[in-house]
């Protein structure tokens, strides 16, 4: 006998979380009818053409402890192996520093195996990194109150700040540690640090974002007899006697079961004319942003750096990624900024050259720059800050939910970044709250 298909949930957006919701729903037996706005799917993480070539419009980075996006990679029938390179936590900044987690340790110790034989920093500033560690894993990584992060290191060396403790914040929160969140960054770190040893692998994408997990998502759902439309703005949703209406151009549907899974700066006017939930209008309205740049450096094809991956310190880049290595793009050179800085002071141009010409000076093989391409993404990620109200996933519409990285679990100890696993979580979970209601 087939599944038996319940009414219909809308979904809107197919970014991480609405496809996430979607898949999840789908798997359920509940039809999604799932609406994007764009003509591609995948939002903040998705590929992008360029020169004949497949780039991504941000260089994303995994972690083993996203398990609720292998999760979903894995539903969706995703070869895990062929779709990532798994690698043991390893953050090399040139010859500055360098940090190995230990492989034959369990966590956590392998993490403080790392720290004590890091090399770059003096005995007194490994000793402070690992009672650091073992003070948080002593409070079980809470805070009783949240704070800066820069508070929370304030007895932390300098160079230790710089060196390890600043990039992990920029590269998990992309908010600058002056005002990053302590709690959400303890989060991060409990999890890819203290429990299975292979939470803390890094998981580096081997295809493009959207082959890797927009497509496979919709397909999903497609098979599982769901709808997905592309180029298809909701403009609003409106109420009248209990029923949900959405206006997709001049066509309007009734809904019983609406999830909202847009970026958090399009929900005030989808919600515009529902008042009962101004409240979840006016957190989402109160997010700051935080941009990340990717410069794409295209060098011959038979340029190849040392490693995949490898940090760059005191430079307008932050991490330099071989697409050679990673998705057999020959050549092709990714360099990125997270959060905030001086470089948004520069023409893309002039930062493109202005990167070009400083990781030249650490790798003299790149001296022939055959083209360059920036995608600035100026609100990539919600500012992960201290104390943030983030809005809660259920509003007060009993069948309306919001579902995005930004959305609040309903407890912080479990909230997450802006990340694509903060967004998939948020995505299960909304579906979650539909499936046990039908
Ligand atoms: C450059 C960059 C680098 C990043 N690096 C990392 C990283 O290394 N690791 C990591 O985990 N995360 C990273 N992130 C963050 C991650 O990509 C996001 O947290 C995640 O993709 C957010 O997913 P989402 O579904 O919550 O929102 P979105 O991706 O914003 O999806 C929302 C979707 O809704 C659609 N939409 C909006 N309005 C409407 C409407 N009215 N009707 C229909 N559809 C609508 C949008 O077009 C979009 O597709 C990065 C982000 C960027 C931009």
């Amino acid at each position: 006998m087939g599944t038996q298909l319940t009414p219909n949930v809308a979904v809107i957006g197919g970014g991480c979380a609405g496809l996430a919701a979607g898949v999840a729903l789908s798997k359920a037996g509940i039809r999604v009818n799932l609406f994007e706005s764009s003509h591609q799917l995948g939002g903040r993480a998705r590929g992008i053409q360029w020169q004949g070539q497949t780039l991504d419009n941000g260089q994303h980075i995994l972690l083993g402890a996203y398990s609720a996006t292998l999760q979903l990679l894995e539903t969706c029938e995703v070869q895990l192996d062929q779709a990532l390179l798994r690698l043991p936590l390893e953050l090399n900044m040139q010859d500055e520093f360098s940090l190995r987690a230990s492989s034959y340790l369990p966590a956590p110790l392998h993490i403080l195996a790392g720290l004590l034989r890091a090399q770059g920093l003096s005995l007194s500033e490994r000793l402070a990194a690992i009672r650091l560690m073992a003070r948080l894993r002593l409070q079980k990584f809470t805070l009783e109150q949240d704070m800066p992060l820069q508070a929370l290191l304030a007895d932390q060396p300098a160079r230790l700040i710089s060196m390890l403790w600043e990039p992990l914040c920029l590269a998990a929160l992309n908010t600058p540690v002056s005002t990053a969140s302590a709690q959400i960054f303890l989060n991060v770190l409990r999890d890819s640090f203290a429990r299975a040893k292979s939470d803390s692998d890094m998981l580096l994408p081997r295809l493009d974002l959207s082959t890797m997990l927009a497509d496979p998502a919709a397909s999903y759902i497609l098979a599982h007899g769901g709808q997905v439309s592309l180029s298809a703005p909701i403009e609003c949703i409106s109420q009248q006697n209990k029923e949900l209406y959405l206006q997709v151009a001049d066509i309007r549907k009734a809904y019983k079961h609406i999830i909202v899974a847009t970026s958090p700066f399009r929900v005030a006017p989808l919600l515009a004319d529902l008042p009962s939930v101004a409240d979840s209008v006016e957190k989402c309205q109160a997010l700051k942003y935080q941009p990340i740049y990717t410069i794409y450096l295209q060098y011959p094809a038979h340029i190849k750096l040392d490693k995949p991956m490898t940090g760059l310190s005191h430079q307008l880049g932050q991490w330099i990624f071989d697409r050679g290595q990673l998705y057999g793009q020959h050549g092709l050179i990714a360099v990125v900024i997270s959060a905030e800085g001086r470089h948004q002071g520069l023409t893309q141009e002039q930062l493109a050259i202005g990167v070009a010409e400083e990781i030249e000076q650490l790798y003299p093989q790149l001296n022939n720059l055959l083209w360059h391409k920036v995608v600035a993404e100026k609100r990539a990620t919600f500012a992960c800050t201290s104390n943030l109200q983030r809005p809660a996933q259920l509003t007060s519409i009993p069948g309306l939910l919001l579902a995005g990285d930004y959305v609040s679990s309903g407890n912080t100890l479990q909230d997450y970044p802006s990340t694509i696993e903060g967004a998939i979580r948020s995505g299960f979970s909304a579906a979650g709250k539909f499936i046990n209601s039908l």
